[in-house]
């Protein structure tokens, strides 16, 4: 079986490629941290509310709404499981729900795309945007799946096969303030 990566795994490659390393290619486990908790609970709090929800907000008249969808696809080297997937006739819409205060950055961008090729890899329908709903500002972001945006993704997806398949530790994130308040800083001695 070929090396499957996750989208949650592009965005955190987003933030620094070497947690994608250290979780998949050493025995070095990331702790979770208290906002990553509550980031997971609310996360679970806001698919409990959605169910209650109508569709206005994606602005769309009708759609069956799956949740939980776990989807692989061995052509594009991906697995993972969707929040929420609307599914409107021969299209699909795949929804992510984030605790956060800021609007998506292009980490959040590359999982959203990476679970809309996904669904049309494995389902067979086709994905022209997704959403992005912040449980926190309440605001939802159309994320359309431009080609830049998927060739962006595709290639993200590639590299981290790349560095997985050859147990190679990639350089760490240029942004030296990330590594200030990372638990996994006692691991990377070359950084600070
Ligand atoms: S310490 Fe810095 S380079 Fe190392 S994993 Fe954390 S953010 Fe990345």
């Amino acid at each position: 079986m070929s090396t499957l990566v996750t989208p949650t795994e592009l965005r955190q490659h987003h933030y620094c490629p070497r947690v994608v390393f250290f979780a998949r290619c050493t025995p070095v486990k990331r702790r979770e941290t208290v906002l990553m908790t509550h980031g997971r609970e609310r996360h679970q709090q806001e698919g409990e509310r959605e169910r209650r929800r109508t569709l206005s907000r994606y602005d769309l008249t009708e759609g069956e709404r799956r949740y939980d969808v776990r989807l692989t696809s061995e052509r594009l080297g991906l697995n993972g499981e969707l929040d929420l997937l609307i599914v409107a006739g021969e299209q699909a819409y795949p929804v992510e729900f984030k605790h956060s205060q800021r609007p998506p950055d292009p980490g959040h961008k590359l999982q959203l795309c990476a679970y809309g090729l996904l669904v049309e890899d494995a389902l067979g329908l086709h994905c022209p945007h997704g959403y992005w709903h912040s449980s926190r500002t309440r605001q939802t972001h159309l994320i359309p799946f431009d080609t830049r945006l998927r060739n962006r993704t595709l290639a993200a997806i590639r590299t981290i096969r790349d560095f997985i398949e050859a147990e190679r530790c990639p350089p760490p994130t240029a942004q030296v303030n990330k590594c200030l308040e990372c638990e996994l800083r006692n691991f990377c001695g070359d950084t600070l």
